[in-house]
């Protein structure tokens, strides 16, 4: 992967984030409700008029994976604890699996490897027998595809319920946790057959309920995680995604480190010309950001890719069909488009965002 140099476009995000608490788990603001539209499905709406700068949404993953190369040499990991997530763990000061699974696997305390033992032991001996392996038959991509409904699973099965998952305001009938997680779009329908194929073949080698992975579920169960999964994962990029227009000089999101699941950030449907910007804080959350004034009635939509990129309609277009499965009907895209132009388009958002 190409070398990235990181420079500071704003604030930290807690400063951004006024009168709400670091430690607060998970948050949505009261004007930003989901609705269901009749061709796009569901979606994010203002109810209410959204300031400018407003912080819209703050979720937490329920399952998030390093991607990086090289991870033995790589000082840009995650904390495997899922409670901390602290990027950048350098090799001398971050601790590894006792086990020695994948060096993929580290904390950055002894503190956050004690808190997270009962997770990492439902994966380590998964890792330690398929990474390998999966790495070196299937890629790079279907390994972290695997590794994500591993972690998803690790989630479920040791996530004790939050005894007040009603953080959100009661008004919000947004299901969260593992709740949310089910509640996610995505098919074997919305796939194409050879696609399901080729996961069906990876769910009966790698992840069938067993002594490696004592997870309950049915293939089929596993199988309809992995197409919601595939429909619904985010990137994590240590820059904004979706700043419209792009800043001048071009200034892209930066290198991926990070790959997660997020039950409420997955709702947002993708724009070319969204009006919040979406980016991961230190601990891993998702954070939207209102990037103009959202009216009331209008649908809150972040940007699938970097807008840096595809700049043009054809391009753009071309890589959302590519990368999303679906043809991108957006104010912008639409306002560009040439009269001949045909609608063709499908209204389902698929792969990483
Ligand atoms: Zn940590
Ligand atoms: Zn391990
Ligand atoms: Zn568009």
């Amino acid at each position: 992967m190409s070398q990235v140099v990181y420079i500071t476009l704003e604030e930290p995000i807690p400063n951004r984030i006024d009168g709400i608490p670091k430690t607060q788990s998970d948050w949505i603001h009261p004007n930003l409700i989901e609705s269901v539209d009749p061709v796009k499905g569901r979606q994010l709406r203002a109810s209410e008029h959204i300031p400018k700068g407003t912080c819209v949404l703050i979720d937490h993953p329920y399952a998030i994976i390093p991607v990086v190369d090289d991870p033995a040499t790589n000082d840009d990991l995650i904390c495997s604890n899922s409670a901390c997530n602290r990027r950048s763990l350098s090799q001398s000061g971050r601790l590894s699996c006792s086990n020695s699974c994948i060096a993929d696997v580290s904390w950055c305390s002894s503190t956050c490897r004690d808190a997270d033992k009962a997770r990492h032991d439902f994966e380590c001996t998964w890792l330690k027998r398929y990474a390998d392996p999966i790495r070196k038959k299937w890629g790079e991509y279907d390994f972290g595809m695997l590794w994500v409904i591993v972690r998803l699973l690790a989630s479920r099965q040791t996530k004790p319920r939050p005894q007040n998952e009603n953080v959100l305001p009661t008004s919000q009938p947004l299901k969260h946790g593992w709740a949310g997680i089910e509640s996610l779009c995505g098919s074997v329908d919305t796939w194409p057959h050879e696609q399901v194929r080729s996961w069906t073949t990876l769910v009966k080698k790698y992840l069938q309920n067993g002594p490696v992975l004592p997870h309950g579920l049915s293939a089929d169960q596993v199988l309809h995680l992995i197409c919601q999964e595939e429909a619904n994962s985010f990137g994590l990029y240590p820059r904004e995604t979706g700043i419209y227009p792009p800043p001048q000089p071009l200034v892209g999101r930066g290198e991926q480190f990070a790959a997660a699941v997020y039950p409420t950030a997955a709702m947002a449907n993708h724009s070319c010309v969204p009006n919040m910007t979406h980016k991961p804080d230190e601990d891993g959350r998702m954070i939207f950001t209102a990037s103009r004034d959202i009216l009331p009635g209008q649908e809150c939509c972040i940007s699938y890719f970097d807008l840096t990129k595809h700049t043009d309609l054809t391009s753009r277009r071309e890589h959302l069909r590519k990368s999303f499965k679906f043809t991108c009907q957006c104010d912008r895209c639409v306002s560009e488009e040439p009269a001949e132009e045909t609608n063709d388009w499908t209204p389902m958002p698929m792969m990483d965002i």
